[in-house]
């Protein structure tokens, strides 16, 4: 089992068993929950807050997850996530912080929590094998081709010493090749750093444009980061398919909110 859905006081919440070490926590929101979001674009949980929708609204979201799942109080920290390969390490702070131009994160800061949110992109999720430190990164298909999950993997293992052989990697769900249709420029960008077309892109149905595999090219750029093949996790699940359960930038035309993934090292004696 690879991932798996579970309930927590009405959230509906995705993990990744292979990523729980003690000492550890981590998660992916599904629009499923008792949020205050309403309307066909947000209903029900929307986490983003350049949504569109009233950000107190989505905040009131915030502190009633983090409530349902025991992390009220603990100092949170995001990205601004502008689409880069910005990965930084998150030090010390209190409430909710951002940090400018930052996609991706890092730290070995007990009871920080990361997160960062997406609709259609993928969120990569790192855990050293002994919680030594955590990583967060965002990966649309730009800041996979620049490799944000390497920069994040490389970044542990400067900041922290954590060999990339130590570490665990989740891949959230994402736009599926079912869906994310694309064009010359990302073919070009993929060819540009040297990634394969292979298992990565296949010509649309009608041959005027290519689908794009996400999930593939971030385990593909982990993979070539150093984490072990058997140590990357993915969920099966597209994010445009699954309406019920997920926000899609493309499938709703850019009106959509945001599910967020978060990860954390526990505070010490809880
Ligand atoms: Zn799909």
């Amino acid at each position: 089992m690879d991932w798996y859905l579970d309930t927590r006081r009405g959230f509906r919440t995705l993990h990744f068993p292979d990523l729980k070490v003690p000492g550890t926590g981590h998660g992916f929101t599904s629009r499923q929950g008792p949020g205050e979001s309403s309307g066909e674009a947000f209903a029900f949980l929307n986490m983003g807050l350049r949504t569109g929708e009233d950000p107190e609204l989505v905040k009131k979201n915030h502190r009633l997850f983090l409530e349902g799942v025991g992390l009220q109080g603990y100092p949170l920290v995001t990205g601004e996530q502008v689409h880069g390969s910005l990965v930084v390490e998150a030090g010390p702070g209190r409430g909710f912080r951002v940090i400018p131009g930052a996609d991706g994160l890092v730290t070995d800061r007990q009871g920080l929590v990361l997160n960062l949110f997406a609709a259609d992109c993928a969120l990569l999720f790192l855990v050293d094998r002994q919680a030594r430190a955590v990583g967060l990164a965002h990966a649309g298909w730009r800041g996979a081709v620049a490799g944000i999950g390497p920069r994040a993997v490389q970044l542990l293992q400067e900041k922290y010493g954590i060999r990339p052989g130590d570490l665990l990697a989740g891949i959230s769900p994402c736009i599926g090749p079912c869906c994310f249709q694309v064009r010359e420029d990302v073919v070009r960008a993929l060819k540009e750093q040297g990634l394969p077309r292979e298992g990565l892109l296949t010509p649309s149905p009608a041959g005027d444009s290519w689908l794009l595999d996400l999930q593939a090219l971030n385990r593909l750029q982990l993979s070539r980061a150093g984490v072990p093949a058997e140590g990357i996790f993915a969920a099966s699940l597209c994010t445009a398919c699954r309406q019920d359960l997920f926000y899609s930038y493309r499938r709703d035309g850019g009106i959509t909110g945001r599910m967020m993934g978060y990860v954390y090292l526990e505070r010490e004696g809880r």
